[in-house]
C-alpha cells in the first residue's frame, strides 16, 4: 500500500469529517502543493480556485513563510499568553498596522468563529446588552454562538433560539428582498429595513450589529455605495457596537487589506480575521479592538481567553505573511487581478452562458450566480442544497485540473492573490469548457 492510499483508508476509517454524512464521503487525497495549484493522490496537478477553504492568500508553500515557520520552531515553539514574545508582539503590531482607524489593539484567538464570540462577548459587556443583529446570507463560524449569528442554512440544526441573535436582510439587488430596482434603491431600502428591525427590537436591548462587509460563503455581494456608513451611521444612534467579520474578505481578498474599506472610510468598534493573516499555513484568528472597548476592560478583567492566544508559531507565520504582502504589494495585485483579469474574463464568460446570471466580486473574489433562466433567476440548485447540473460541473472543472469552490448554486472564483495573470486565464477557460460540457449534457 503507497503512502497516499494509507492516507485514504486511514482517514475514511478514523477522521469525522465537519458538516457532512460520513457514510459516503470519498475525499480527494492532497499530496504536495506550490503556488497555485496543488497534487491529488494519483498526481495529477490541479490549479486552485479554492484557495483551500479561502485561506491560502499567498499560494501554496511560500518559502518566506515556510522559513519563518522554521526558524521559529527552532527558537521558540510556544509560550503562554500571559508572556510577551517577540512573533506575537510583532504580529499584533503590523495587524494594527493595517486595520482601519484606532483598533489597535488584537486578542488572539486561533480561528474565526472564536474570534466571533470574543468580539460579540465583548460588545456585551461593553454596552450591557443582550442581543446581536447579523444578516441572513452570512456565515460567522461554527462554533454555538458563531453558528447561531449565520445567516444560512448550517445554522438551522444548531439554532436553540436561545442565543439573543436576531437576523435582518442585507443588500443583494439580484435577489432583492425590497424590490429594488438599482442599487441605490436597494441601499436605502435595505437601511430602511435595518432601522425597523432595530425599532422593533428595541435599540436598548442590541449589543451589535455583526456584519460581513463582503458576505463570502453566502454569496460575495460588494455591499452598495452608502450601506456601509449608513449601518455606522444606526450603531452610533443607537449606542450600538459595529463588529466587521472579515475572517475570509480580510487580508487582501477583494483587493483592499479589509473589505469594509469598500465602504469608504467606515470604522468598526471591533474588526474579526483569520484565514489570510498567515495564509493558513498554521491556525490563527482575532479580534482588533477599539480604544474604547479596549477601555472597558483596563480596570475590569476580560472573562475570556485561549491557551493557545498567540501562538508562537501562528503568529511568526503572520509576521511573514503580512511582510511579504507589503513587500509585494499582494494587496494591489488582488486589485488588479480582478479589474483586468478575473473581472473581465467573467464578464466574458456571462456574455456567452446563458446559465450565468450575475458575476460579482472584487480582487481575488468572485461569484458567478449561476440560473437555469435569466428571466425567473431560478438558481442551479436549491438555497441550501445541489443538483445535477451543479455535480456535473464540478466534476468538470477536476477533471480538466482545476479545483473549484462550489456553494449551493454559485460558483466561486478564489484563487491565491499570487496567481499569475495567465494561470487565472487558463482557469477561466476550463470553466467555460466545463459550462459547456454541463449544458450540453443537461439538454
Ligand atoms: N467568518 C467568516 C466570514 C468565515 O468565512 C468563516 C469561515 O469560513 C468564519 C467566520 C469561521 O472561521 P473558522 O472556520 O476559522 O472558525
Amino acid at each position: 500500500m503507497t503512502d497516499l492510499d494509507r492516507a485514504y483508508e486511514l482517514d475514511r476509517r478514523h477522521v469525522f469529517k465537519p458538516w457532512v454524512a460520513q457514510a459516503k464521503l470519498d475525499p480527494m487525497v492532497i499530496s504536495g502543493s506550490e503556488g497555485s495549484f496543488v497534487w491529488d493522490g494519483q498526481g495529477r496537478r490541479l490549479l486552485d480556485f479554492t484557495s483551500q477553504l479561502v485561506y491560502t492568500n499567498l499560494g501554496h508553500q511560500h518559502p518566506r513563510v515556510v522559513e519563518a515557520i522554521r526558524r521559529q520552531a527552532e527558537t521558540l515553539c510556544t509560550a503562554a499568553p500571559t508572556h510577551a514574545t517577540l512573533a506575537r508582539s510583532e504580529a499584533a503590531r503590523l495587524i494594527a498596522s493595517h486595520t482601519p482607524g484606532d483598533l489597535d489593539r488584537i486578542l488572539f484567538t486561533t480561528a474565526g468563529a472564536d474570534a466571533n464570540e470574543h468580539a460579540i462577548r465583548m460588545a456585551r459587556l461593553h454596552t450591557g446588552r443582550p442581543k446581536v443583529l447579523s444578516r441572513y446570507r452570512s456565515y460567522h463560524g461554527g462554533t454555538q454562538l458563531a453558528v447561531n449569528v449565520t445567516g444560512e442554512p448550517r445554522r438551522w440544526p444548531n439554532d436553540t433560539a436561545s442565543q439573543g441573535t436576531v437576523h435582518f436582510f442585507g443588500p443583494f439587488l439580484y435577489r432583492s428582498h425590497f424590490h429594488a430596482t438599482t442599487e441605490a434603491e436597494e441601499c436605502e431600502r435595505a437601511l430602511q429595513h435595518l432601522r425597523e428591525v432595530i425599532e422593533m427590537e428595541g435599540p436598548s436591548t442590541i449589543a451589535a450589529v455583526i456584519l460581513e462587509p463582503i458576505p463570502g460563503t453566502s454569496g460575495i455581494m460588494v455591499p452598495p455605495e452608502g450601506y456601509l456608513r449608513g449601518v455606522r451611521e444606526l450603531c452610533d444612534r443607537h449606542g450600538m457596537l459595529l463588529i466587521a467579520d472579515e475572517v475570509m474578505a480580510g487580508f487582501g481578498r477583494s483587493g483592499r487589506w479589509f473589505s469594509i474599506e469598500h465602504g469608504g472610510d467606515v470604522v468598526p468598534d471591533l474588526l474579526t480575521f483569520a484565514k489570510g493573516v498567515t495564509s493558513g499555513y498554521v491556525p490563527l484568528g482575532g479580534v482588533a479592538i477599539s480604544d474604547a472597548v479596549a477601555a472597558t476592560f483596563a480596570d475590569r478583567p476580560y472573562p475570556g481567553g485561549l491557551t493557545y492566544s498567540g501562538h508562537t508559531l501562528a503568529c511568526a507565520a503572520a509576521v511573514a505573511t503580512i511582510e511579504t504582502m507589503e513587500d509585494e504589494d499582494v494587496v494591489g495585485q488582488a486589485d488588479r487581478l480582478g479589474a483586468e483579469v478575473i473581472g473581465p474574463g467573467l464578464a466574458e464568460l456571462a456574455s456567452r452562458h446563458e446559465w450565468v446570471g450575475e458575476v460579482r466580486g472584487a480582487g481575488a473574489f468572485w461569484a458567478l450566480e449561476l440560473v437555469r433562466d435569466r428571466e425567473t433567476r431560478e438558481p442551479l440548485a436549491p438555497y441550501g442544497g445541489t443538483s445535477p447540473e451543479m455535480a456535473a460541473l464540478t466534476q468538470g472543472c477536476v477533471s480538466r485540473g482545476l479545483l473549484p469552490f462550489v456553494n449551493f448554486n454559485r460558483l466561486h472564483v478564489v484563487p491565491p492573490l499570487t496567481i499569475s495573470a495567465e494561470e487565472a486565464r487558463s482557469g477561466i477557460s476550463i470553466l467555460d469548457e466545463a459550462l459547456d460540457e454541463a449544458r450540453n449534457a443537461a439538454t
